[in-house]
């Protein structure tokens, strides 16, 4: 078994609110509670939705937290090449292909096919630039995408429990780099996530939907894949996940204890400490009690 290393990679797009706090903290504790290491990559390919400055205000509140990384952080727009390169080895192996359909080009093939495929409000890429079927056809690339196999992709989330997602039928072939010129997010946390051997993933239940694209793209790159768990969300009074675009407010870590406190909450553990390193210390044996040994056990079984 390599090392472990677990990582918390936030999108600098405003301050870490008390849903984000969560993943954080997760991620911290399980890493301290498998005697792992711990990262923090600053996940800013999306370029045009960052907020200058958010970097620096979401590694100030983990710290005020007491959540400091092992390494200095990594930036994702520092890393464009190595994306390059996974794209271009794709590519030479027949695995990914330029794409020229807009949203409005897909919305009007899938009405001459007869069905709509809405998904999140995205819709399945109905492989109409798959170079089988014709390429660009003398259109201009806009994005690339990954050529998806069909077949169920099934993976284990050690709070969630057995997962499975057919993801040729439910997303098809996803966009690799977009239409701006920015690396898609799937690329880039599969390609860290690779270049930095992280092998336990702790993130929020919203990204749990990505996991199997990941694991395909894994696989198409020779990655191993981690072990994943997805931490429960927090909602707010209406029932909606909390989140930067729907307004939540910036944590506030002036008082970190209190900020920790209902990040533990969501997260049913009951720790009571004065200060926030015997708070941490409380938290993480509590976690290992939880997640660590079954998760150890489990996997030091023979299969
Ligand atoms: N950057 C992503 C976000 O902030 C998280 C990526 C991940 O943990 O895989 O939503």
């Amino acid at each position: 078994m390599p090392r472990y290393v677990g990582r918390f990679a936030p999108s600098p797009t405003g301050a870490l609110h008390a849903g984000s706090l969560v993943a954080a903290l997760a991620s911290w504790l399980d890493a301290r509670a498998h005697g792992g290491r711990w990262l923090v990559r600053i996940e800013d390919v999306d370029a045009p939705r960052c907020v200058p400055g958010a970097d620096r205000l979401i590694l100030r509140q983990l710290a005020d937290c007491g959540l400091l990384p092992d390494e200095p952080p990594l930036y994702q727009s520092t890393r464009g090449a190595l994306y390059q390169q996974a794209l271009d080895d794709l590519a030479s192996r027949g695995l990914a292909y330029p794409c020229g359909c807009s949203r409005k080009a897909i919305e009007s093939e899938w009405q001459r096919l007869g069905r709509v495929k809405p998904r999140h409000g995205e819709l399945v890429y109905p492989g109409t630039c798959r170079p089988e079927r014709g390429g660009l056809q003398g259109r201009a690339a806009r994005a690339w995408r990954l050529r998806v196999e069909p077949g169920v992709v099934h993976w284990n989330d050690r709070r969630l429990g057995p997962q499975s997602q057919d993801v040729a039928a439910e997303v098809g072939d996803f966009v690799l780099r977009r239409a701006d010129g920015c690396y898609a997010y799937q690329l880039a946390v599969v390609v860290d996530d690779g270049a930095q051997g992280v092998t336990h993933i702790v993130r929020g239940e919203d990204l749990a939907d990505n996991t199997a694209r990941q694991i395909v793209l894994q696989r198409q790159l020779g990655l191993p894949t981690p072990q994943y768990l997805h931490t429960p969300l927090v909602r707010d009074a209406h029932g909606e996940k909390l989140s930067k675009q729907t307004g939540a407010q910036p944590l506030d870590t002036g008082n970190a204890l209190a900020a920790l406190a209902a990040a533990a909450a969501v997260l049913e553990l009951d720790v009571s400490a004065p200060t926030v390193g015997d708070w941490l210390a409380q938290a993480t044996q509590q976690w290992a009690a939880r997640w660590a040994r079954p998760a150890m056990a489990a996997s030091d079984s023979p299969a």
